[in-house]
């Protein structure tokens, strides 16, 4: 399992979304985001993310693409 985070910040991508992150990524953040605890997988972790109402959540291209739709 990897800890994932989400990315508060909706500037850093063109569709203006949520992005859900793995602690390791070069992309994920250090600040502005929240924790979203330890998933098998992007997949789970974006869901995470909608039940905490953010809607646009969205996993990373690079680190969650099993996630990345937008
Ligand atoms: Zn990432």
């Amino acid at each position: 399992m990897k800890q994932y985070y989400l990315n508060l910040d909706t500037t850093t991508n063109p569709n203006a979304d949520n992005e859900v992150h793995t602690s390791d990524c070069w992309r994920c953040p250090s600040y502005n985001r929240i924790y979203l605890g330890y998933w098998d997988n992007g997949v789970d972790a974006v869901k995470e993310a909608k039940a905490r109402g953010y809607a646009k959540a969205d996993g990373c291209r690079i680190c969650s693409k099993e996630a990345h739709k937008e």
